[in-house]
């Protein structure tokens, strides 16, 4: 399909469900028209066999389960990044203009060298020889400029490479507990349905947290978020377990019935209820910390996005009287 008629399409079928060309819908579209085999582009057709109309609720929905928007949307980037990007655009450009300068000296040196071996050849000439040493001086003395160029060049790229890596370890942790953040999750999550790999999804929410901040203070919350965070890292070895914000968790159990990674999670939850928290500066307890989670099995085409369905089974785990883990039924 030409770029044409592919604009076209995406126009038309706009224009057929009445949906806005939104950037994201365009993404959308432009996959069920570019790769008719990808699951969202699978949900699509679903969604409008016998030429029902697709809704924006049911493209939302789709997009959130398949990731589209995540995927075709330009990557967020911070000014650190932007900076790191362009110091590296010149980098490469700097090398490129250092290998082609060397390429052309040592084509036009290795003419001037054989050119003069062959007078040499012909005229026995001593005159001949001073040249070509010359000729051989000057090209070692280039080559050997052209090394440290590079060797200076090549050490800035691994600099480079180092904040690079350092810049997005950055922006995929999260810097109270140094957990991954509701990014990292989101980019792992939307890999694992890239890939088809079944996961369970929790979400886990410190109990009354609010009483503890109102009650011993900020820091004293702050500590205890770091603890529940490393004591479900533990119990939860070998799984994503990220911040996705305020007092609140999500896990990724990969491969994982619902039911498993619930049992998993309820020994979490026992062991932080056991825990006895102290105050730093007199030792005086600070009473129990628990949780409540929710544990949903990962997106299906065209279902309740995961995380909203563990989120509501949240809901219902503090309802029930928080410190449980309430499982969507198999
Ligand atoms: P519930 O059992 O219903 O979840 O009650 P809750 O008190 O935990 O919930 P609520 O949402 O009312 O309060 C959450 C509190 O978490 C409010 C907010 O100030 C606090 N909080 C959010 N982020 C941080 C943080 O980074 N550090 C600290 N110390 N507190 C935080
Ligand atoms: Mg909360
Ligand atoms: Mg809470």
């Amino acid at each position: 399909m030409d770029s044409q008629a592919l604009y076209r399409d995406i126009g038309r079928f706009f224009a057929q469900h009445g949906l806005w060309p939104t950037p994201q819908n365009y993404a959308l579209v432009y996959q069920v028209l570019v790769d008719g085999q990808s699951p969202a582009a699978q949900a699509v057709k679903a969604a409008t066999s016998d030429g029902v109309r697709l809704t924006q609720r049911e493209a939302d929905q789709i997009m959130d389960t398949h990731g589209v928007a995540t995927a075709a949307a330009p990557p967020r980037q911070d000014a650190a990044s932007a900076a790191l990007i362009s110091a590296t655009r010149r980098q490469v450009e700097e090398f490129t203009a250092i290998v082609e300068a060397s390429q052309a000296q040592a084509k036009s040196y290795g003419e001037d060298l054989a050119a003069g071996a062959r007078e040499l050849e012909e005229s026995g000439d001593a005159d001949q020889v001073a040249t070509l040493i010359g000729i051989t001086r000057a090209m070692v003395e280039r080559t050997q400029q052209a090394e440290q160029q590079l060797d200076a060049a090549r050490s800035e790229a691994e600099n480079l490479r180092t904040r690079l890596a350092e810049v997005s370890e950055e922006a995929r942790s999260d810097p109270l507990t140094h957990l991954p953040n509701r990014r990292a999750f989101e980019e792992r999550y939307a890999l694992l349905q890239q890939e088809r790999i079944e996961v369970s999804l929790a979400i886990c929410d410190v109990d009354k947290f609010k009483r503890i901040n109102d009650t011993y203070g900020h820091g004293v919350g702050d500590r205890v978020l770091r603890s529940v965070a490393g004591l479900l890292r533990e119990c939860c070895d070998g799984h994503m377990v990220a911040r996705l914000g305020g007092e609140e968790f999500v896990v990724l159990f990969e491969r994982m019935e619902p039911g498993e990674a619930a049992a998993i999670l309820d020994e979490a939850r026992e062991t932080l209820a056991e825990k006895k928290f102290r105050l730093r500066e007199n030792d005086a307890p600070i009473g129990q910390v628990t949780f409540s989670a929710g544990v949903a099995r990962g997106s299906h085409p065209l279902g309740t996005p995961a995380l909203q369905r563990a989120d509501e089974l949240l809901y219902i785990a503090k309802n029930e009287g928080r410190n449980r883990v309430c499982v969507e039924p198999a």
